[in-house]
């Protein structure tokens, strides 16, 4: 997703934002078919259009994905939950060559995946935004170097409760490059989105699914707000509720 003009009420300006997608080149003569990753990629990157193109707000800075890092992945991770809906599904899940729509058998047994080593997935990525935090909350005289440094990070990982040699973090302090580039102290931005998309998703099943009310009311509290107010406010204002995490563990086979 890029955004070429951020929408603004004090310039006038409306929103100009686009999806540009690289899928691989069919053989010749065939027909450019996705893979399930890359229909779940589309639906994303769409749900960050929409946040732009939705977006109603006075000052551009606070215009559409221009909100802090750890919720600007939320709005396009709620519409993933589309990809696999029953009456969207049937549009576009469709046998290129006999035009059967996708069974039920099959598409059960794409979203039995979903689980698939979430316990060292969900472990590993933990691991490293801790660390990422542990990193974040020492002063300047505590910073350990050389030999320290591996009883610094052991230390962090026996702390936080995840030490475990079959599970290492995803990443090691050398060769974490998020704890420097942008992300500092963000890496588990990717997770706390997820929590409250999870959630959302709960919502929508919740109150009728695919409906006109229901995206209105995700359009009115969420997707036109930009960063123009606090985001748990808006996620409040939305879900009636504060995030819950029940629903993420739920979805990970973590229940
Ligand atoms: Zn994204």
């Amino acid at each position: 997703m890029l955004e070429y003009v951020s929408q603004s009420d004090l310039l006038d300006q409306a929103p100009v934002v686009a999806n540009h997608m690289n899928i691989t080149k069919p053989p010749r003569g065939e027909p450019t078919l996705l893979t399930w990753t890359q229909v779940n990629t589309l639906f994303h990157e769409f749900g960050h259009a929409l946040h732009g193109m939705f977006s109603d707000v006075k000052y551009p800075t606070f215009s559409g994905t221009n909100v802090p890092r750890d919720f600007v992945e939320y709005p396009s991770q709620v519409n993933q939950m589309w990809a696999a809906w029953p009456e969207v599904l049937r549009n576009y899940a469709v046998h290129h060559e006999t035009g059967e729509i996708m069974p039920q058998e099959l598409l059960d047994k794409v979203l039995a995946t979903q689980t698939f080593n979430q316990g060292f997935a969900t472990t590993e990525y933990l691991a490293a935004s801790l660390l990422d935090q542990a990193w974040h909350q020492i002063g300047p005289d505590k910073v350990p170097s050389g030999e320290e440094l591996l009883a610094f990070e052991a230390s962090a990982l026996e702390q936080a409760g995840v030490a475990m040699d079959e599970i290492p973090p995803r990443y090691r302090s050398t060769y974490f490059l998020h704890i420097t580039g942008g992300y500092s102290a963000g890496y588990y931005a990717y997770i706390w989105s997820e929590v409250l998309d999870a959630d959302s998703v709960v919502w929508f099943k919740e109150n009728g699914g695919m409906t006109r009310e229901n995206g209105d009311h995700f359009r009115k509290t969420l997707l036109s707000r930009g960063g123009a107010e606090d985001p748990m406010i808006q996620f409040r204002n939305f879900r009636g509720a504060e995030p819950d995490i029940e629903p993420l563990l739920v979805r990970r086979g973590l229940k």
